[in-house]
C-alpha cells in the first residue's frame, strides 16, 4: 500500500472519474486488479503479464492474472470470474476485440473501470482507456525494414535507385485483432509506391488483407500459406516477405527452407516483438528484422492508468483521436516501437536491459 499512497500524495489535480475513493486515503492493498491476457504461446504476452503484475504489486495492489489460451469463451469466463470475485479494475488484452461487449457491460454495471491493453476492444462504450504502441507506425517500420533489407532504401532511408522488380509476399495478422489492420495499413501505405512503380511485385497476386491475414496469428497457418504460395509461383524466387509477427516469421522461414531456400539465401523476412527465438534467428542471418515493443513501458502505463483511476484521478493520455472502437474514441497512451536488426540488437535489447547477452546465445 505504501507505494500507492506515496504516489497519490505526490500527484497533481484530481479530476474525478472513479468512485473508488479520492486521494491519499485509498488503501490500495485492499484492491484487486484483474489482468486478462490472451495466450502463453507467445513470449511477448508472458512478459506483458509479468510486467503488469509486478508493476501493480509494487504499487501495492493485489493482482489476478489470467491467460486464456487464445480461446474466446475462456477469456470471457475469466473476466466474468474476476468481476464476481470483486475486481476493482480490469486490464484486458483481448483475443477478439469484438466479443467482450456483454461481460464489459457487467463490469460497467458495477462501476469497474476497464483498460484495453495493447489491443483495442471494439463495439462497446465500456472501455475507459487504452494503452498500446503506435500500431500504424509499427507497420511503417516493418515495411521500411523490408525495403532496407531489399536494398531499395539505404540505411538513411534514402532510395538507392534499385529498379527491380523484386518479388515480395505479404502476410497480415489476425483479422479479429484490431491491431492487424493498423500494421497492414502502415506497411501497405509504405510499400504501395514501389508496387505501383514496379520496383516491387507480388508474384502470387495475393495483395488483399483478407488473403494475407492469419487467423489467431498461428505460426502453422502462416507456414501452410507460405507453402501454398511456393506451389503457386513455382520457380520464381522470392526476395522478401512482409511478416507482421515473429511467430509467423518462424512458420514462413520453415516453409521457405523446406521449399528449397538454403539458410544463407533466405528472402528478407520481417517480424514483430523481438522474441528470443527470432532474435537468435536474426543473429543467425535467417530472419532479417523485428520490431521491438518494450512491454515494460506498456505494463507501467497500464498500471499507472489503473492507479490514477483508483485515486480518482484522470490517467495521462497522448492520443485522443486515433482509436475509434465503433462506439467511441478511446483515449489512449501510445508508446514508440523500434526496428531491430543484427546491427542494433545489442544496443536496443541487451544494453537496454530487455535481454541479457546470455539469453540470446
Ligand atoms: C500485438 C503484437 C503481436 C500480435 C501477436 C498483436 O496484437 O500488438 O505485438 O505480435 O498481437 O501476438
Amino acid at each position: 500500500a505504501v507505494g500507492g499512497l506515496a504516489l497519490a500524495g505526490c500527484s497533481g489535480d484530481r479530476t474525478g472519474g472513479s468512485d473508488a475513493g479520492s486521494g491519499e486515503d485509498v488503501d490500495v492493498s485492499e484492491l484487486t486488479i484483474g489482468v486478462a491476457m490472451p495466450t502463453q504461446q507467445s513470449e511477448r504476452w508472458i512478459a506483458d503479464g509479468d510486467n503488469v503484475k509486478a508493476t501493480l504489486e509494487d504499487l501495492g495492489y493485489q493482482v489476478d492474472l489470467q491467460y486464456a489460451n487464445d480461446d474466446i469463451p475462456t477469456q470471457v469466463s475469466q473476466i466474468e470470474n474476476m468481476i464476481s470475485s470483486g475486481a476493482d479494475a480490469l486490464i484486458v488484452a483481448s483475443i477478439d476485440g469484438t466479443t467482450l461487449t456483454d461481460v464489459l457491460q457487467t463490469a460497467a454495471d458495477q462501476d469497474i473501470p476497464v483498460i484495453a491493453y495493447d489491443r483495442l476492444i471494439n463495439g462497446t462504450e465500456n472501455v475507459d482507456y487504452y494503452t498500446t504502441f503506435d500500431n500504424y507506425q509499427v507497420g511503417v517500420q516493418q515495411a521500411t525494414s523490408l525495403l532496407t533489407g531489399l536494398g531499395v532504401l539505404d540505411e538513411n532511408g534514402e532510395e538507392t535507385g534499385v529498379e527491380g522488380p523484386l518479388n515480395i509476399e505479404l502476410f497480415a495478422g489476425s483479422p479479429d485483432d484490431n491491431n492487424a489492420t493498423f500494421f497492414w495499413d502502415g506497411a501497405i501505405d509504405t510499400l504501395q509506391p514501389y508496387l505501383d512503380s514496379g520496383v516491387l511485385d507480388v508474384p502470387s497476386g495475393q495483395t488483399d488483407f483478407e488473403q494475407a491475414a492469419i487467423l489467431r496469428w498461428l505460426p502453422e497457418t502462416a507456414q501452410e500459406r507460405m507453402e501454398n504460395i511456393l506451389t503457386i509461383i513455382g520457380d520464381t524466387r522470392i526476395d522478401g516477405v512482409l511478416s507482421p509477427y515473429d511467430g509467423l516469421s518462424i512458420g514462413i522461414i520453415s516453409a521457405l527452407t523446406s521449399g528449397g531456400y538454403s539458410a544463407s539465401d533466405l528472402p528478407i523476412v520481417t517480424g514483430q516483438d523481438a522474441e528470443v527465438g527470432s532474435v537468435k534467428s536474426i543473429l543467425a542471418g535467417e530472419q532479417y528484422s523485428t520490431i521491438f515493443k518494450d512491454t515494460r513501458l506498456l505494463g507501467e502505463t497500464a498500471a499507472d492508468m489503473v492507479d490514477a483511476l483508483m485515486h480518482g484521478e484522470e490517467p495521462e493520455v497522448n492520443d485522443t483521436e486515433t482509436y475509434d472502437n465503433g462506439v467511441k474514441i478511446v483515449p489512449s497512451y501510445l508508446h514508440e516501437s523500434v526496428i531491430v536488426t543484427a546491427d542494433n540488437y545489442e544496443e536496443i535489447l541487451v544494453d537496454g536491459g530487455y535481454y541479457t547477452a546470455d539469453d540470446l546465445k
